[in-house]
């Protein structure tokens, strides 16, 4: 069924809620059961059974994905499903204890000799919604996260990537029991169901128009939210840098996994008499990379037929508005039965084109004119803030006035993609492209409650802060009032 895009509950079919449900329930009860929540040993074997099934099993996993995508290069699964998370994981596992220890915080003069410390703590039974572009890693990160903070977890994986989710649900089944962590599965009306369950956070990763939806449901519950989001992450390159190296940087962050990443680079803004070296440079690089695209098992495909033909439909609407393709098919194949779309650059592309308003999700790349740094600043500014923001220059002092001057969720400097396999630097997006972090540490606090704690001593002064007020009192609001 179809679900509202406010993702009311009213609507939602009964089997959607039957669906969410029980599950939750299972798991919240036995939050409510547990004595205490689970120590970081008892975590660090959870984490630690996480990663060798996921090394066990990483080309069944290879296979699923690739089955969901109708081809999904099984080098790009490796690198950016398997060692992302693995890598995660490891790094987890090695800070987790040092993470978790209570953490001493100064105290105001005024209440000394007592003392301060934050104490982290699970929330409880959080709520992991998957989308299909990255369907393994973004269901585990945030697991490994949420289980690191000793957190009870639900998740929903995407629709599209049906065996995916068979992959995920294994290794909950093989590493969990369902009253530690669950998987529930469904479209979009048992993604409604799920944002409007009563969990005591909710991590969504997705679309910007699902994830209003999310928060909408979650406002009701008053569930905080992490919305990992989308937008179009923009390209940079300074007139000083070499075009054509800062295209071949920008073909491989666009074409893995087809450009269906939500940091791939979304349209590059280029000095006018760059724009051919930068094309040439972008069209060979392509051609190195991939000699072939259809038959090449290092080339993905677009996930499913609709989004195909919406991928048609945004160079359609570029050509009927002025615009100019220049597909790249080094090989002169045909596309023949397969979802492969041929890597493609736009030329003359204009606001009014659905392909400078959508966030393009594949292997297409508009490249624009900029006359100046300052221009392609105020063209970034003039749009929603993007997830990422790519900037090439060898100028350290230009690329900082930049990163000062622009706000997006990560950047990378002469790089793509890059900023995101750090663990030790908090992923997320920034007005539409999401609110939250996680990643590492940021992880694990996203998934923790941070606790303020006061400890008393037997022998203090705080009698003088009590009516009836004397001199004292006086003198020290004398010493705070100034
Ligand atoms: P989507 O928003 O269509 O779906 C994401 C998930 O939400 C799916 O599991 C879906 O079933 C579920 N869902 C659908 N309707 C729902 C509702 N009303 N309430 C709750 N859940 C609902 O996104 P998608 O097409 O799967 O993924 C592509 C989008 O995700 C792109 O915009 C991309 O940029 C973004 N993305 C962001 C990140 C990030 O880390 N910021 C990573 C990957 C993808």
């Amino acid at each position: 069924m179809s679900v509202p895009s406010d993702g009311s509950v009213e609507s939602l079919a009964p089997g959607a809620e039957a669906v969410v449900r029980g599950p939750f329930e299972r798991l919240r009860a036995a939050w409510r059961a547990q004595g205490a929540p689970p120590d970081v040993t008892a975590r660090l074997v959870s984490l630690e059974k996480m990663q060798a099934w996921i090394v066990a099993h990483q080309e069944d996993i290879a296979r699923a994905i690739s089955d969901d995508f109708g081809h999904r290069s099984r080098h790009e699964t490796i690198a950016a499903e398997l060692a992302l998370a693995a890598t995660d994981l490891q790094h987890t596992r090695a800070h987790l204890r040092a993470w978790a220890r209570p953490e001493a915080r100064s105290t105001f003069w005024g209440f000394l000799p007592g003392s301060s410390r934050l104490i982290r703590q699970p929330l409880g039974v959080v709520g992991i919604v998957v989308p299909w572009n990255y369907p393994f890693q973004l269901a585990v990160m945030p697991l490994a996260a949420a289980v690191a903070a000793g957190n009870r977890v639900l998740i929903k994986p995407s629709e599209l990537t049906p065996r995916t989710g068979e992959q995920v649900l294994a290794m909950v089944r093989a590493v969990f029991t369902p009253e530690q962590v669950d998987v529930v599965t469904g479209g979009a009306d048992v993604g409604a169901a799920f944002a409007s369950l009563p969990f005591d956070h909710l991590f969504f990763t997705g679309s910007t128009s699902v994830g209003r939806a999310v928060m909408r449901a979650a406002a009701e519950n008053l569930t905080p939210v992490t919305l990992e989001l989308g937008g179009k992450s923009p390209v940079v390159v300074h007139a000083s840098y070499d075009a054509a190296r800062a295209a071949e940087s920008v073909a491989a962050g666009k074409l893995l996994n087809a450009g269906q990443t939500c940091i791939a680079p979304d349209y590059v803004l280029v000095a006018p008499d760059k724009v051919d070296a930068f094309v040439a440079g972008y069209e060979r690089a392509v051609a190195q990379m991939y000699p072939r695209i259809v038959d090449n098992p290092d080339y993905t495909s677009i996930i499913s037929d609709r989004h195909h033909a919406r991928l048609d439909a945004l160079l359609a609407d570029a050509v009927k508005k002025g615009a100019t393709i220049r597909q790249i098919n080094p090989a002169k194949e045909s596309v023949g039965g397969s979802r492969k779309f041929f890597p493609t650059l736009v030329l003359g592309a204009t606001p009014d084109m659905a392909v400078m308003q959508d966030e393009i999700f594949g292997p297409i790349l508009p490249v624009l004119p900029v006359a100046d740094v300052d221009a392609a600043i105020h063209f970034v500014n003039d749009h929603p803030r993007p997830l990422a923001l790519y900037y090439f220059d060898d100028d350290s002092a230009r690329a900082e006035d930049v990163l000062t001057r622009t706000t997006s969720g990560g950047a990378s400097v002469n790089a793509t993609l890059y900023h995101m396999a750090q663990h030790d630097m908090p992923f997320g997006g920034v007005g539409a492209s999401g609110m939250g972090r996680y990643h590492g540490f940021d992880g694990f606090r996203t998934f923790s409650h941070e606790k303020s704690v006061f400890y008393q001593t037997r022998l203090n002064g705080t009698a003088t802060l009590r009516p009836p007020y004397g001199k004292m009192f006086d003198t020290l609001m004398k010493l705070f009032v100034r």
